[in-house]
């Protein structure tokens, strides 16, 4: 596997891939991480994709996802 998350592979993306992460509010971020709440997907930065992962920032997902 490449890394989708470096270099060329976010070239081609809108600003390389950087926005407001939905559930941290930083800007410029990089948003390449998926999560998947309900039956949405969500674009997340690397650190909340993590934290979610561990089962934290629920109240976030809670609000982003209604
Ligand atoms: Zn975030």
């Amino acid at each position: 596997m490449s890394k989708a998350h470096r270099g060329h592979g976010i070239d081609e993306l809108t600003k390389k891939g950087r926005g407001t992460c939905p559930v941290c509010k930083r800007t410029g971020v990089k948003l390449l991480y998926e999560v998947q709440v309900g039956d949405k997907k969500h674009e997340v930065c690397k650190q909340c994709k993590a934290a979610i992962a561990h089962g934290k920032k629920q109240e976030e997902i809670a609000v982003i996802s209604s």
